[in-house]
């Protein structure tokens, strides 16, 4: 259930309470003096949470717009095309 800042109609502190994302109520009861306190929009929560799956989706972002330059080789990397050790192919024609 996502949460929601609430302001008294009061100079009461701001209070958070959670509610269902279908239902948001307008008004809560401040749980400070009784009145009625009003819902506040909030900023999204964006960033929040650095979970590895999040961290995956922005390097697989980054890796569109910019890649990483290759350089060398990686270590121990194959050829492409395997060469032939038998030096009777050597004597084939060669396109
Ligand atoms: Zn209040």
């Amino acid at each position: 259930m996502p949460s929601y800042t609430f302001r008294c109609q009061q100079d009461c502190a701001d209070f958070v309470a959670q509610h269902p994302i279908a239902a948001p109520p307008e008004t809560a009861v401040c749980p400070e003096c009784g009145d009625s306190a009003r819902r506040m929009i909030g900023k999204p929560a964006l960033g929040v949470g650095r979970t590895s799956a999040m961290r995956l989706q922005d390097a697989t972002r980054a890796s569109a717009d910019s890649p990483d330059v290759v350089t060398n080789l990686p270590a121990g990397s194959r050829r492409a095309t395997p060469m032939s050790t038998n030096p009777l192919h050597r004597k084939l024609p060669r396109p």
